[in-house]
């Protein structure tokens, strides 16, 4: 029987980040163009390779599965996926979450509880309803306070992602940790990172963390966490509001060495790495004739081909992204 998933520099991987569609109702300047060109749905892994390939991965020891997008609540069947791999928690599954841009969140907090989630992931860059509208694209600020007012209701703990941009929300990332640490909520702040041609040249919005931190310190008593999630988040506890407070930089790569995780597009790619080209098509995998056992040699094959670290960049003004593909396919 095959064993647990543990890569050439003995990383154990427990943790899949499984994208369900690309398609997304914002439009983040940051992660796509307006006119974003999305995949035909027979490209699309349906409900039962998405439910096959996440059970093929937890027999292989994964025990956290993180589902995103695009926008996971934007897909017909996503509260019948979550139920039905909510049946594996307690069973091999130790955790079942998800990251959501809140928009739909309201009309679906309590089916999400109810299938067994307990933690979500909400992005949200701002409280100005004219700035969310500037940065997404589109007027649904309203809607995702909504559904983050939901999600509490319904007993979900909310963790709120917030993008750093220069020129963006800056000025306003105080207030938003003070508002979110005030309503009970943890949140991390994420650098901007070169993933997909957009309209904008990204490096405008560039804003490293290091900045942001020490105009956070000047304020307030940051105090370092241990807390960590293998991933590339750092935590602080804000003394003043009690609440937590954490850091992803993904462009600086001294937290590869602990990475537990991979990542599976919404077409059934993985990706070995966020910040690399190495992939597996496990699609190929599961439409072939004996699908369980190909997904298997899939996966060793990804434990082979991790790479040690990331080779992101964004140090050159105008220059490509460091990666073609968007964040909205890898999930982020
Ligand atoms: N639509 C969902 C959402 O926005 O939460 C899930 C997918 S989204 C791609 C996941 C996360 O990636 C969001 O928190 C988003 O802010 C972040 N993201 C997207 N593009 C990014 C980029 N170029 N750099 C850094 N973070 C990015
Ligand atoms: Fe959509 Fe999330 Fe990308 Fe924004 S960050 S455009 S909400 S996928």
């Amino acid at each position: 029987m095959a064993g647990p998933l543990v890569d050439q520099f003995q990383r154990r991987i427990t943790y899949l980040r499984l994208s369900v569609i690309d398609r997304c109702d914002l439009r983040c300047t940051y992660c796509m163009p307006e006119r974003q060109t999305f995949l035909p749905k027979a490209e699309v892994l349906t409900l039962e390779e998405m439910h096959r390939l996440a059970l093929g991965f937890i027999a292989r020891g994964v025990t956290k599965l993180r589902l995103t997008g695009g926008e996971p609540l934007v897909r017909r069947d996503m509260i019948e996926l979550v139920r039905t791999l909510g049946r594996k928690l307690g069973d091999g599954l130790d955790e079942l979450t998800l990251t959501t841009n809140g928009t739909h969140l309201a009309q679906h907090a309590e089916d999400l509880y109810a299938a067994g989630v307990r933690r979500v992931n909400v992005s949200l860059d701002t409280l100005d309803r004219a700035k969310f509208a500037h940065i997404t694209r589109r007027d649904s600020l309203p809607a995702v306070l909504e559904g983050i007012a939901a999600a509490k209701a319904a007993g979900l703990t909310v963790k709120l992602n917030t993008v750093a941009l220069k020129g963006g929300n800056a000025d306003e990332i105080p207030d938003l940790i003070a508002w979110a640490h005030g309503q009970g909520h943890e949140i991390t702040l994420i650098e901007v990172m070169p993933l997909g041609e957009v309209e904008e040249d990204r490096i405008d919005h560039y804003l490293p963390l290091s900045v942001v931190r020490d105009a956070l310190a000047a304020r307030w008593t940051l105090q370092d966490e241990d807390h960590r999630s293998g991933g590339p988040a750092r935590y602080v506890r804000v003394a003043e509001t009690g609440g937590r407070l954490g850091f992803i930089t993904p462009l600086t790569n001294n937290f590869c060495e602990g990475c537990n995780r991979v990542r599976v597009t919404a077409t059934g790619q993985l990706f070995a790495c966020l910040g690399g080209r190495e992939q597996v098509d496990l699609r190929a995998a599961l439409r072939s004739a004996d699908p369980d056992a190909a997904l298997s040699a899939g996966l060793d094959e990804a434990m082979r081909i991790k790479p040690e670290r990331h080779h992101f960049e964004i140090d050159r003004r105008g220059a490509a992204p460091a990666l073609s593909r968007h964040m909205s396919m890898t999930g982020g």
